[in-house]
């Protein structure tokens, strides 16, 4: 049976290095939920603390109702998938996936039954007597996904199980991965570096950065509201207006915008390349373009106005002109697309 993961103020260390600091978040049964964050900002050891390698210093592991945090690995029903796939290159694939079950003494026609299940399940069904070695990277892939699905999990953590796949293998793999983790119901806890990766696969993401949680949401939620700077610039390309707030207005080099509600202070303004329009230059802020790239949907300006240089992205229609660079362009802005942050 799947069950959901609460973690409540969990900080850890290795020697006197904090590599984890105060980080709560729950998970829900049958969700997919994705750490995001750079590498070191420590994900991996988040997801070790909720297998059972390695005990928090402060703070609690639930899986379900149930707190894990002193319990071995062994005695926490997580299944992890490495990074490494870790299969044993002796055994064929059958007794790979059979390998748990045997641990834990099932009977011979249990043990049979279910690992012909999870093999059907991953599509593995004709390669039970293979060793690894003659199997593709995508394959042992599966065979590690079915060899820690035949246990029953009741949470699935998976370490980056993508990485060492081609480019497109890894796209058709996290779109079956999704699947079968929805045909199963498996409560899924996934870590990655790459934003498109967990956008695409995770129902909610946890972000990341020095051991610090710094914003959980939706995918189109840390897009479109993210809490920081960090998390505007590392989910997608942002643009960072830095400036000042007073009555309500943000005032910054060369950019202004009204209506700005909250305490005045400083302030930075933050956008996607999307969220503005060019006009002519006396449409709006005035700009200047410096560069351009054609990207087929969309043509991508880069622009000074005074010091600042920002990104713009406008859609691309059959036959329509660029603006030129050297040319004078103004932004058109939309208050409601600009988000601010403190
Ligand atoms: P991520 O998965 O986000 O790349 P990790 O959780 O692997 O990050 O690592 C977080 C931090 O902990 C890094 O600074 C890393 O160098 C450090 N670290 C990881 N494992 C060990 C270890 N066994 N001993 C000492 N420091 C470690």
């Amino acid at each position: 049976m799947t069950r959901g993961v609460t973690i409540e103020h969990v900080s850890f260390g290795y020697g006197a290095t904090a590599v984890l600091e105060d980080v709560s978040l729950d998970v829900a049964q049958g969700e997919f939920f994705a750490f995001l964050g750079p590498s070191g900002s420590g994900k991996t050891t988040l997801l070790r603390l909720i297998a059972g390698f390695g005990t928090p210093s402060r703070g609690r592991i639930l899986i379900g109702e149930r707190d894990v945090t002193g319990l071995p690995p062994w005695s926490r029903s997580a299944g992890m998938v490495f990074q490494s796939y870790a299969l044993w290159p002796h055994m064929t694939v059958a007794k790979n996936v059979a390998f748990g079950l045997e641990r834990r003494k099932l009977p011979r026609a249990d043990i049979a039954r279910r690992v012909a299940a999870a093999l059907d399940l991953v599509g593995l069904s004709a390669y039970a007597d293979r060793r690894p070695a003659q199997l593709s990277g995508g394959q042992q892939q599966r065979v590690a996904l079915a060899r820690t699905i035949v246990i029953e999990p009741e949470v699935l953590l998976l370490d980056e199980p993508l990485s060492n796949l081609d480019a497109k293998l890894r796209v058709e793999m996290r779109s079956e991965l999704k699947s079968l983790q929805r045909k199963l119901g498996l409560t899924a806890i996934y870590v990655t570096h790459d934003q498109e990766e967990a956008n695409a696969i995770a129902d909610r993401i946890a972000v990341l950065d020095q051991g610090r949680i710094q914003q959980i949401g939706a995918p189109t939620e840390l897009y479109d509201h993210p809490a920081n700077r960090f998390v505007a610039t590392f989910l997608g390309t942002a643009n960072l207006i830095e400036g000042r707030i007073a009555n309500g207005r943000f005032v910054g080099d060369n950019f202004q915008l009204d209506g700005v509600g909250g305490p005045d202070g400083p302030a930075c303004i933050s956008f996607r390349p999307q969220d503005i329009a060019l006009g002519s230059a006396a449409s709006g802020t005035a700009a200047t373009v410096t560069a351009r790239e054609f990207l087929g949907s969309v043509v991508r300006y880069e622009l000074a106005m005074s010091n600042q240089r920002i990104t713009v992205d406008v859609p691309h229609r059959r036959d329509s002109e660029p603006h030129a660079v050297d040319a004078l362009v103004g932004l058109i802005v939309d208050p409601k697309q600009m988000t601010v942050l403190r």
